[in-house]
This record gives structure tokens, sequence and C-alpha cells, in this order.
């Protein structure tokens, strides 16, 4: 029998139990669902702010809207630009759009899909706006670097944490407290979950004040039925939030349990005899487009290991300089592995959006503006990158069959 994967659709896959039905009754029996008026979507705002040493959090409806809060914070005038990366969920995109703004695609670290600072740089311009940057799959970006850029620039630097929760910064700071805002997900997929929700950080009042108005029909609601901003609704219910809380209660353990087999799993892929476990990391050459990531080779086949330090895990990547990641995705899904090529179908400056009207029958202020090619993005998109999908739950026996599936992979003829 092939052994099972737990996936985060399913009980077994999640870390949902007494906990949050309990916090779901207690809510439900106060008689209060709206966070307006109840408690538990400003305790779980408290809560996550010590967690990661921020003075404001904004509890929101969704990773997305938490992301429309930090660019309503940077506030962009029309057709300004904002400057992000194509390999990512649209929900850091639709926000930029949502405000008027033009998103531009800077290309990625070919190592880990990580934005590529220098390629940031480059596209840095009089109506540059802000930096939105992504921690994909849990890898920490280069945030020390894009920050003294922003700095440098008198630009917002935004964080989308939704991969990323409790990822670690070189410094020792989780990721998210680096730029102006940091910004994280409850989405069911995601480390932990109340179905959807979201939150906002920052250390910034005016930033937080902006954010809060937005999030809440631009409603002061201490200055009584007036509204001195635009916002939207995008409260979270004390449902969601009562579930946040039972669930931020378990996070480290979560991402303790992922850091734990993912570090089991890159000493497995070492130690596969491919590769010396003693050797030092292989640096890439200019065929392998850059790749700094640590490597193996055999027969012919190098695959490039993610690098472990801060990583969250929310997937686990794998990177074949010289393509062919659908075959070895194929070959792992074979093995019952869930395992898959690409992430994307398209990184995201080549979605078909670009194509038609965004409002109505009008791009304004796009016009004919159409993202510029991220080589790097598309080739590991098309050919080069696989993720493996990462849980909590696993054992070193899913450890042992994903190791033997790529052992076996490399070693056919
Ligand atoms: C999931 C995700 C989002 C969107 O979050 P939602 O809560 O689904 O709206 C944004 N960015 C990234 C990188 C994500 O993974």
């Amino acid at each position: 029998m092939t052994l099972h994967f737990p996936n985060m659709a399913e009980p077994a896959g999640r870390t949902l139990g007494d906990e949050e039905v309990a916090a779901l009754e207690r809510v439900i029996r106060s008689g209060m669902l709206n966070s307006v008026w109840g408690a538990e979507a400003r305790a779980l705002e408290r809560e996550v702010a010590e967690l990661y040493g921020s003075r404001h959090a904004i509890a929101c409806a969704s990773g997305t809207a938490a992301l429309h809060l930090s660019v309503v914070a940077a506030a962009p005038d029309p057709g300004d630009e904002i400057i992000t990366t194509p390999i990512t969920d649209f929900g850091t995109v639709a926000p930029i759009l949502a405000q008027n703004a033009v998103p531009v695609f800077a290309d990625v670290d070919p190592s880990d899909g990580n934005l590529d600072p220098d390629a940031v740089a480059a596209l840095i311009g009089p109506r540059t706006r802000a930096i939105m940057v992504v921690h994909l799959f849990g890898a920490p970006a280069k945030v020390g670097e894009l920050r003294r850029l922003a700095d440098r620039h008198g630009l917002a630097l935004i964080e989308d944490c939704a991969q990323a929760w409790l990822t670690e910064l070189p410094d020792g700071r989780y990721a998210g407290t680096a730029g102006h805002v940091g910004t994280l997900s409850l989405q069911q997929w995601k480390h932990i979950t109340c179905g959807d929700g979201g939150l906002a950080l920052t250390d910034d009042d005016e930033l937080a004040r902006r954010m809060r108005l937005f999030a809440d029909k631009g409603w002061d609601r201490a200055a009584g039925r007036s509204h001195e901003s635009l916002g939207l609704n995008y409260r979270m219910t004390e449902l969601q939030a009562a579930v946040a809380r039972a669930q931020l209660a378990k996070l480290p353990e979560v991402v303790a349990s992922r850091r734990r087999t993912a570090g089991q799993l890159i000493e497995g892929l070492r130690g596969l005899g491919l590769g010396d476990a003693e050797t030092e990391p292989k640096t890439g050459g200019p065929k392998m487009g850059g790749l700094q990531a640590c490597e193996l080779e055999a027969g012919g086949v190098r695959i490039g290991l993610p690098r472990p330090d801060g990583h969250a895990w929310w997937l686990f990547p794998l990177v074949l300089p010289e393509g062919d990641a659908p075959g070895l995705a194929a070959h792992l899904s074979a093995a019952g592995i869930p395992a898959r090529a690409g992430y994307l179908k398209e990184p995201l400056n080549q979605a078909p959006l670009w194509d038609a009207p965004v409002y109505g029958s009008s791009r304004y202020p796009l016009e004919d503006y159409r993202p510029a090619p991220c080589p790097e993005a598309e080739r590991l998109v098309a050919t080069t990158l696989l993720t493996i999908d990462w849980n909590e739950h696993y054992t070193s026996e899913h450890v042992k069959v994903i190791t033997e599936a790529v052992a076996g992979y490399l070693g056919r003829p």
C-alpha cells in the first residue's frame, strides 16, 4: 500500500481540534459575531503583534485584503508603479490594480524564485511608489537589501508573508517586520487557518490608522457616523478570529515540525550517494543561470536543494537547473507523492489578464501597458521548478518515501 501524504484539505493534514471547536462555541454563545463590538479580533491582533514584535496588527478578511490594505498604506496615485514578483498568488497583484496602480514585474533569483534585488533596482523610476516582495514557499527573500533600496528611493516596502509564517530573516527577526507593512494569510492552505483571514503588520501609527479606516468603510468609530476616507468592509468576523487564535497557539509547533522533516529530506537527498554530504554546496556557473543553492548531480541530472536557513516550508521546492521538473513531478506523483511542476500555469507577467480590459471596458491607467519579460521566472515555471506539498504531520516515513522516489528518478538509465 502506498503511504498516505496528509494534506491541508483534510482533518489529518490540519491542526483543527477541540480548541477551535471551543473557541467557536464561546463566540456563538456570546451572541456577538462581529469584530467591531466583539473582543476576539482585537485579542488576535494583540497576540500576533506581540509574537512578531510589531506595534500594530490589523485583522481583516483575507490575505488579499491585507495586501490591499498595505497598498492603501503606500498611497500610490493612479498610474504610480509598484514593483513586485511574477511568481506569487494573484492576491499580491490584484490590490495594486484595485488601487489603479501599475504592477511592474521584476525578475527573480533562479535558485529560489524570490525577487532579485538587482532586477528591482533596475526598474525603479520616477513613478515607483512601493516594492511588494513575497517570501515564496516560506523561504526568506532578500528584504534587507530591498529595504535599503526602498529607503534610498523613498519607497514603501511591503512583505507578503502569506506563505511565510515565522520565516526567519538573517538577523533573527521574523519576515514581515523588515518592511513598512507585512501581511499574513489564514486561508485554508496556509500554515494555520480559519478558512479565510488576513493580518497586516506595521510599526507605523499613521499607516496603521489608514489601514484600519480602509478595512472599516473609512469609518472612525470614535468620531460618530462619519466617513473620512474611502474604505471597504474588510473586517474579520469574531468566528474567524476565535479560530485563528486557537490556531496561533499551535503555530510554533506547526513550523517546528515542518522544519524537522524538511531538514530530514535535505539530509536524505544529500546522502543519496549522488552528492557527498560533507562537500560544500557548489555554486552555479553561467549555464545554471546563477543557481546558488546546494546541488546534487547524478546521471547528468542536477537538482538544486532549498537553503534551509529561516525557511518556514509552506512547500518544499526543488530546482532542476537543466529543466525537466515536469518529468520528476510525474515520477513523484506516480509514487503517491503530492508534487507539481511550475507552481503556476504561467508567471503573472504572462497572465491572460494583460490582454483584456480591467475595469468595465477600460484599462485605465494601464492603457497599452504590457508587462516586460522575466526570463528567469518564466524558465522556473515552465521547466525547472518543482514543489512538493509539505505538512506538519509528515513523519520520517514520508521523508523516506520521497527520498527513495528521487533516488529512483536519478537512477534511471
Ligand atoms: C495565499 C496567498 C495570498 C492571498 O491570500 P488569501 O488569504 O488567499 O487572500 C497572497 N500572496 C501569497 C504569496 C499567497 O500564497
